[in-house]
């Protein structure tokens, strides 16, 4: 198919639903919340959009057909992109979290923690690579240190735009200038940081979070809270498990609240984010032991 008649095949599907929306309910991904499953189904409209933009070079059209004609029975596995295959993912990796520890686990052993690792040019994957290589052998012989202690987790990245509308969540502007980041002045960035569920028999929270603060010293650069008391334990791992795949492109550069058609502000910047995501492999960013 030339990219004449990719468009011309997709531009009509993009007004309405596609085929696996359809399936917004059904039982393979209904675990997830809805407000889940719709919030990646809107952000995958608004990348489809972007890929087919006037001006996008041909690979993002197909891009674009590839996901649109996903279905359940064929899955595209484009996780950075596709809602339904991200979902399922997120359903695997919920599963996995809550198989990693046993399920008799106390509370109070068991950690969330943010680590904000690095902040590298956006050009610079390689650079990116081998500092989530160097904190994985880094984290295995810290917790060497922690007899019986158990970790699943995973490294999310996040494209640091440099646009002042960007609105930059986890970071704090304090931490990001040690990273040697301004927002507003520098260049688009990779922003790298994890999430990690501990488990920690033999040591108190306290002192996993003291330890952790000195080695990340940089101001914010490192939380360790408790698992969500309201929640059960099972349900909170699931949580953690698939709150970390969400990789959501940032906010300014999506349609805005509302949107109908989902239509993205700043194509540019959502395909340099999916094209980010597409250059590491999930398993890239998995970090667990014990
Ligand atoms: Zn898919």
């Amino acid at each position: 198919m030339n990219s004449d008649e990719l468009r011309h095949h997709l531009r009509p599907r993009l007004g309405g639903p596609l085929p696996k929306d359809r399936r917004l309910d059904h039982s393979a991904v209904a675990d997830l919340p809805l407000r889940y499953r719709r919030a990646y189904q809107r952000v995958e409209r608004g990348i489809l959009h972007a890929c087919m933009a006037k001006g996008a070079a041909p690979q993002w059209q197909a891009l674009a057909l590839k996901v649109a004609s996903c279905t359940p029975r064929r899955p595209c596995r484009e996780t950075a992109i596709c809602w339904w295959c991200k979902t399922r993912m997120g359903l695997a990796e919920a599963e996995a979290m809550i198989d990693h520890f046993p399920s008799s686990t106390r509370r109070k052993t068991i950690s969330v923690i943010t680590i904000i690792l690095a902040v590298v040019p956006l050009d610079e994957v390689d650079e990116a690579r081998s500092k989530i290589k160097a904190f994985r052998r880094y984290w295995r012989r810290l917790c060497r240190a922690w007899p019986g202690c158990r970790w699943r987790g995973r490294v999310e990245l996040d494209l640091l735009t440099g646009h002042p509308k960007q609105e930059l969540g986890l970071y704090a502007r304090k931490t990001l200038l040690v990273f040697g980041y301004h927002p507003e002045e520098s260049a688009p960035s990779i922003g790298i940081h994890a999430h990690v569920v501990l488990h920690h028999p033999g040591i108190s929270r306290s002192r996993v979070a003291g330890y952790l603060s000195m080695v990340y010293s940089a101001f914010r650069q490192v939380m360790v809270t408790g698992t969500r008391e309201t929640q059960e334990l099972p349900e909170a791992l699931a949580r953690c498990g698939s709150y970390a795949v969400k990789a959501r492109p940032p906010t300014f550069a999506l349609a805005g609240r509302g949107s109908r058609t989902c239509r993205p502000r700043h194509p540019q910047t959502i395909l340099s984010h999916v094209d980010l995501h597409r250059r590491f492999h999930p398993d890239d960013l998995l970090i667990e032991g014990e």
